[in-house]
């Protein structure tokens, strides 16, 4: 049996990996500053990580959401604290695209309304819903289709008070820094705008975390940045270091009837020990500050490289905009520098999604493999 093709791949094997560093099955270690895209956020193999799984499957593994699990209220708890969003409600899924599935069909359970409004470049992920409000036409189906979007350019207040007078929208939902689609960033006052209008207009506005949350940008949320109060927050990625879990924060205003929302795998014993993980090591090891300090690293260490128009990104969300094409930089920095490195969809951006726990050494190595390629 063949497999379905997906992206193209590289062509390496990664067998093992350790904190930054992947090691493939020839035996070479490659700088990871790519993370999975975005997914390893305490680090390749943490041994609180390794560890407390391991326990977890000595105990039990799994059982469904028809039993008690006092591990996703233990998360749930933690969660809470770590955020600041005590007072939002949990649902537990296993990805991204699902997060934002069941996001988009609560607000439209709460509003009454079906259309949504999304941005230019977003990227919300590939299920029903989900891939309707990402603006990539070439991966939407004529059943994607049905739903009812309407993209907007990022932070222009006019046009999204325009879409919102009309008085039929049920969401809007936007990344707070887009990812995929290159790093573009929803300023903090027109976030504030958008909770504010979707207050004012019976819509519910959805904060896109799956890439910039779990202290990624420096802040548990990027949206955080700004005074915005989003009425649903959506998560994955570095929520379970590479164990596929994904999660909805709910608003007390947004309506939460019980059987609203279900799945079989979300929130599993595994995962909830996954990101329990998580944000343990974030606190121990003060990893949203560290975040901060590496992007002025970063920042300082970037001056002066050839070609450099400018850093994007905030904390370790972050990417070189050069003034040409970097695919084939890319590839040099994988197979002759053996760093990971990201792309999106601005062809000229070079994104850099490491684990949080990357030092200032190994930026100093990506911007010396960087300096041999350019100067
Ligand atoms: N939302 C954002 C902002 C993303 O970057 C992604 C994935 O890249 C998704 C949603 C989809 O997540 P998943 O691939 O876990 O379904």
């Amino acid at each position: 049996m063949e497999l379905f093709d997906v992206y193209p791949r590289f062509n390496i094997t990664p067998v093992s990996a350790k904190g930054c560093w992947v090691t493939d099955v020839k035996g070479d270690r490659y700088l990871d500053l790519y993370g999975g895209h975005a997914v390893i956020s305490i680090g390749h193999s943490h041994p609180q990580y390794v560890r407390n799984l391991k326990n977890q499957l000595d105990k039990i593994a799994f059982y469904s959401n028809s039993v008690q699990n006092p591990l996703q209220e233990e998360l749930a708890a933690h969660l809470g604290r770590a955020s600041g969003l005590e007072a939002y409600q949990l649902f537990l899924c296993n990805s991204g695209a699902e997060a934002n599935e069941n996001a988009l069909k609560l607000a439209s359970f709460h509003t009454g309304k079906s259309k949504v409004i999304a941005f230019k470049n977003s990227f919300h992920g590939r299920t029903s819903a989900a891939v309707a409000a990402t603006d990539n036409p070439s991966i939407i189906s004529r059943l994607n289709a049905l739903h009812q979007v309407i993209f907007l350019p990022l932070n222009d207040v006019a046009a999204l008070e325009n879409a919102l007078n009309k008085k039929d929208i049920s969401a809007v939902i936007l990344e707070p820094i887009q990812g995929v689609g290159g790093l573009e960033m929803a300023e903090a006052s027109f976030m504030e705008e958008t909770a504010r209008l979707c207050r004012e207009h019976q819509a519910v506005f959805i904060a896109d975390e799956v890439q910039s949350g779990f202290g990624r940008t420096g802040a548990f949320f990027a949206f955080q940045h700004s005074e915005a109060a989003p009425g649903i927050i959506t998560m994955a990625k570095g929520m379970g270091n590479g164990f596929p879990t994904g999660g909805v924060l709910i608003h007390p205003d947004i309506e939460s009837r019980a059987g609203l929302l279900g799945t079989t795998f979300g929130g599993n014993h595994l995962a909830c020990v996954a990101t329990l993980t998580v944000l343990n090591v974030l606190e121990q090891e003060q990893l949203l500050p560290h975040a901060t300090q590496m992007e002025v690293v970063f920042r300082t260490l970037a001056e002066g490289i050839p070609g450099l128009k400018q850093v994007r990104g905030k904390g370790l969300m972050l990417g070189l905009e050069m003034d040409f094409q970097v695919a084939e930089l890319r590839k040099k920095l994988l197979y002759t520098h053996r760093i990971f490195t990201g792309n999106s969809k601005n062809k000229n951006l070079l994104r850099i999604l490491p684990p949080l726990n990357i030092e200032e050494k190994d930026l100093e190595l990506f911007f010396h493999a960087l300096k041999k390629e350019l100067l």
